[in-house]
């Protein structure tokens, strides 16, 4: 039976960590460090999102200055908040929520953010710098999967990974992660013949892919490391809505040595992350000492 990689305990005890860190900054620095979330439209899973991310900063005492635009906002008007955002003093960490309207251009977005600001790590700066072993803005969920791992001092060395999902904010650069810390890294997505002949082979199976429990039993190899990125919304047989991922966690945690749990496991983590970027990025800015 598999242990729980417990993300939202770890993701508790950082964020309480986090709190102290941020009381302390302020008061060397006089503010504290800033977050502002832009978000566009009213998709109601990213306004949960985003009030999940602006409760965070409240608690961990990062000020946030989230702006909520109507559907209709152009391009134009929103480059020209972002570039002020890029000035403003007391804004160290910018994120726009994704997805955004169809008739906005999202890459051309993110690529105005001040990449010392890019608190999600998706500007071509921080991706290459990710490429280039340099330190930079990671993109938080991958982050947020190597600190777990971390946590539980699983070493990654000569491991055999693979990930299935290939997209720019998760599977692409989780992957650069796993083998900054010397995983074989296999990249598996829908265009992969035998997805289950190639998960068989995974010391460490990281899944960021969005199909209800895809990965079943026979998909993992015994003693595997699993790693579940998916947040699936199913409607179970009473009608209520409830989150799982892309794994059969009951059945997968017989056989596999670790395992994340839907929820609890990487979504606290990439909250959490986002928090640390800011206070990364504020620390970076005002140059102090993390
Ligand atoms: P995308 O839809 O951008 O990417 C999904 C990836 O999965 C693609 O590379 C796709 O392949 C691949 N894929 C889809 N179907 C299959 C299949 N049947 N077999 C193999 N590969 C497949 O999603 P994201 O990367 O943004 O997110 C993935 C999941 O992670 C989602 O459930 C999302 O909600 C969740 N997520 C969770 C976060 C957290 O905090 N825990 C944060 C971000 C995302 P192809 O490229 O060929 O299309």
């Amino acid at each position: 039976m598999a242990g729980v990689l417990d993300g939202k305990a770890l993701a508790t005890r950082m964020q309480a960590d986090l709190a102290q860190q941020v009381k302390m900054l302020q008061e060397q620095a006089g503010r504290p460090p800033g977050l502002a979330v832009l978000m566009v439209g009213d998709n109601p899973a990213s306004a949960a999102y985003v009030r999940g991310k602006e409760r965070a900063c409240a608690k961990v005492g990062i000020a946030s200055f989230g702006k909520h635009f109507p559907t209709e906002t152009t391009q134009a008007e929103l480059e020209q908040v972002i570039q002020e955002l890029n000035q403003d003093e007391q804004v160290d960490g910018i994120l726009v929520q994704l997805p955004l309207p169809d008739h906005l251009d999202s890459v051309a977005l993110l690529n105005q953010i001040d990449p010392d600001k890019d608190v999600d790590g998706l500007h071509p700066m921080n991706l290459g710098r990710l490429v280039r072993g340099e330190p930079g803005l990671q993109s938080c969920t991958p982050a947020g999967v190597m600190r777990l791992l971390q946590e539980y001092e699983i070493n990654l060395r000569g491991k055999q990974a693979v990930m299935v999902g290939r997209s720019i904010l998760v599977g692409k650069p989780l992957s650069l992660m796993l083998l900054a810390a010397d995983a074989t890294v296999t990249i598996a997505h829908s265009r992969t013949p035998d997805l289950a002949a190639m998960t068989r082979t995974a010391d460490v199976l990281v899944t960021a892919i969005g199909r209800t429990e895809l990965i079943t039993p026979e998909m993992v190899k015994p003693g595997a490391i699993v790693v579940d990125v998916g947040i699936n919304r199913i409607e179970d047989e009473t009608g209520k809505a409830r989150l799982v991922g892309d794994v059969q966690f009951e059945a997968v945690k017989e056989i596999a040595s670790w395992i994340t749990p839907v929820p609890g496991g990487i979504g606290p983590m990439t909250v959490t992350m986002l928090l640390h970027n800011t206070v990364w990025s504020y620390c970076q800015r005002l140059n102090i000492a993390p």
